[in-house]
């Protein structure tokens, strides 16, 4: 039998992603150690199991037919300061690490403070926010590939851009990432001025997946959206948030198809009207391959 007693059958996915919308996993499993991480993906590989590694599923659309394959969530979740560094699990919060950090009096990590991913999540997109990256301060990651090995990384080997890291080209998990901090007494300040910008300007209380279009290069996906008088669109109960309109929500029952219609009206208006083809951040998990 695969992996018992770590793997569940059938399991909803609307729990496990931030916009509350999938249909079932064939197989799920949370994972809370190295160790079980590494047992997961060589057992899945010895019999060819398709999986997906999640985090808080904060940038993640799951097909409403669910996941034909395995979803290991990662909540692998300890947190170590070695001096100015700090040696954080896959798993853990990276909003709460990004508080953590500045309330100890650490620079680097504040922008993090509004982003409701885990750290394997945000290194694997090189999440960001205003001039700030997950890169910036990131000095090296753990890696399990697919065979369940373990591969360490410097950030001198890794690439990073926006919204993109080479860990996209890769399979396997983020399960653990370093990130060394410079003391500075303001970062508390900055890591509060950062959240009440997103407090007054992002939908937080509503289901989202935060920006749903990376930015085209010279503009801002969300003001060609606002321009085009998008702003509460709905189909069915996604909606085009009328706070940010480079989110779409979900108000209630949202289909993952509701989504996707709303994402082809965007851009083909965008296209038609200002030339520009978006692309789409949040990341399609489709039911098969
Ligand atoms: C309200 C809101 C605000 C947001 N604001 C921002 C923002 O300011 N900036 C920004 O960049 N993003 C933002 N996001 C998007 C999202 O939070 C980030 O992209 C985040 O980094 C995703 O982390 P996650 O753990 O939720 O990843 P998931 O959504 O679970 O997964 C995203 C991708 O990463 C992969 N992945 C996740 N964990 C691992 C791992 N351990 N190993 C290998 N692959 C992994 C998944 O397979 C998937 O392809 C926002 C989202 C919301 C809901």
């Amino acid at each position: 039998m695969l992996c018992q007693p770590l793997f569940k059958k059938n399991i909803s996915l609307k729990p496990y992603s931030t916009y509350g919308i999938g249909g079932e996993a064939k197989l799920f499993a949370i994972i809370h150690t190295i160790e079980e991480m590494q047992a997961a993906l060589k057992e899945l590989h010895e019999r060819g199991e398709r999986f997906l590694v999640v985090g808080r599923g904060s940038n993640l659309l799951f097909d409403d037919r669910g996941f034909n394959g395995a979803i290991l969530c990662n909540r692998i979740a300890h947190l170590e300061w070695e001096g100015k560094s700090i040696r954080v699990g896959g798993g853990y919060s990276f909003a709460l690490l990004g508080k953590k950090t500045a309330l100890r009096g650490y620079k680097g990590l504040e922008f993090a403070s509004g982003i409701p991913g885990s750290v394997g999540g945000a290194v694997y997109m090189n999440a960001g926010a205003d001039k700030f990256e997950t890169k910036d301060a990131l000095t090296s990651v753990v890696f399990v590939n697919e065979s369940g090995e373990i591969e360490r990384f410097d950030k001198k080997e890794l690439t990073f851009s926006y919204r993109k890291s080479s860990f996209q080209e890769r399979k396997g998990a983020i399960v653990e990432a370093s990130f060394f901090l410079e003391e500075d007494k303001s970062a508390l300040l900055l890591q509060k001025m950062l959240m009440d910008k997103r407090v007054k300007s992002q939908p937080l209380k509503e289901k989202s997946c935060g920006c749903v279009f990376r930015n085209p290069e010279g503009n801002v996906a969300g003001r060609l959206i606002q321009e085009l008088g998008l702003k509460d669109k709905a189909i069915g109960d996604a909606v085009i948030s009328p706070i940010h309109a480079n989110f779409i929500v979900n108000r209630g029952q949202a289909l993952a198809k509701d989504i996707k219609a709303l994402i082809t009206l965007i851009q083909k208006e965008v296209k038609e009207e200002f030339g520009y083809a978006l692309e789409v951040e949040v990341q399609m998990v489709p039911f098969e391959e």
